[in-house]
């Protein structure tokens, strides 16, 4: 099959590497120019699993205003906010026979790819697959390779021959994908499982395996999980896992399978880039708000997590004036 990755990040380089990998023809359409720049320099991206093997992977790269292919898909990877500003800048070569697939977090984005694409164009998922980038150029790919799952599901729930020619190269991939029969419910799974690890492990900047043997964190997290799945219950929305499965596989996810990990959340904050809280627990009070539902904690939570990004942006304000004043006595000395 033809790609293209529309978001040349962390998740669009695992995805279309692999598929690239499994034979696929796969280009990179990103917009970030030190990314860009740095892996026009190496003639690739350097690729790592679990920051070791670190070898250089050649990939084709272009921009929004360089593309010009037909490919038989494309695959969203940016974050929430940033999806806009892509879809506007490529909107010039997007025709109404190719499909759009995403598994990006949060919720919002579906309904843009719908300005741009037909429903039965569109494939939404979700992935449990954790992946870095540790700068421009380089990617680290966390856990062993077939390690980590994903769902998928066509808008129109009915599986045609290109989702079903998009499964079976994902399988190929090793990406181990699951056709799910139900859109809505497969995505807000997902986003009520982020709303609990990626904000809490990022306001208190944990790694997961800390939140999960913290002895609190069946009662934090049961706490987001009730709210969350009370107004998915007046939503009308079919949730793929019950509530003590959902607590199962957080308990599982942080505890045993990525201890280590700190989720994507987290990076942002770090690098100072803005998180996709409001996509996720933000998301889930505005639903909750139509429903009639005042989802205290998840507005607490979103909240919370903006009071860490503000303090980080005064932290590097303070920094830039300090390392200002600094600066002329350094030359005079
Ligand atoms: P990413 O931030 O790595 O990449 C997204 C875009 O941001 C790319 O265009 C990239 O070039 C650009 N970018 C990266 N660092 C930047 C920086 N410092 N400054 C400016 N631009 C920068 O995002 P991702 O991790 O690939 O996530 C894409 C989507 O997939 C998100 O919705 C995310 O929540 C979701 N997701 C991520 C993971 C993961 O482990 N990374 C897992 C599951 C889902």
């Amino acid at each position: 099959m033809k790609f293209a990755m529309i978001g040349a990040g962390a998740m669009g380089l695992r995805y279309g590497i692999l598929l690239q990998e499994a034979g696929n023809d796969v280009t990179f359409i990103d917009t970030w120019q030190p990314h860009i720049d740095k892996i026009r320099e190496q003639g690739g991206v350097y690729v790592m699993r679990d920051h070791k093997d670190r070898h250089l992977t050649k990939i084709k790269l272009e921009t929004p205003e360089t593309f010009d292919g037909h490919p038989d898909m494309f695959i969203f990877f940016a974050k929430q906010m940033q999806l806009q500003d892509y879809l506007d800048r490529c909107e010039h070569f997007f025709h109404k026979d190719q499909y759009a697939f995403t598994c990006m977090n949060g919720m919002g984005h579906i309904e843009k790819l719908q300005n741009y694409f037909a429903d039965d164009k569109i494939i939404g998922g979700t992935a449990l697959i954790a992946t870095v980038l540790p700068g421009p150029g380089e990617v680290d790919f966390m856990g062993k390779r077939g390690a980590g799952k994903m769902n998928m599901c066509p808008l129109n729930e009915k599986p045609d021959k290109m989702c079903k020619a998009l499964f079976n190269e994902l399988q190929k991939a090793d990406m181990n994908p699951t056709l799910t029969d139900d859109f809505t419910g497969t995505l807000m799974t997902k986003v009520i499982f982020n709303s609990v690890i990626n904000t809490i492990c990022t306001m208190f900047e944990l790694p997961m395996g800390e939140f999960g043997n913290f002895p609190g964190a069946y009662q934090m997290g049961r706490q987001l999980i009730d709210e969350a799945y009370d107004i998915c219950a007046r939503a009308g929305i079919k949730l793929v896992s019950s509530r003590d499965e959902e607590m199962a596989a957080l308990d599982h996810n942080t505890r045993i399978d990525m201890p280590l990990h700190y989720p994507s959340m987290y990076q942002d904050m770090t690098k100072d880039r803005p998180t996709e809280v409001d996509y996720i627990n933000g998301y889930i009070a505005e639903l909750g708000r139509k429903y009639h539902y005042e989802a205290s904690t998840h507005l607490f939570v979103t909240q919370a997590v903006h009071l860490a990004e503000f303090h980080r942006q005064n932290l590097a304000k303070q920094r830039a004036i300090k390392a200002k004043q600094e600066a002329p006595q350094a030359q005079t000395a």
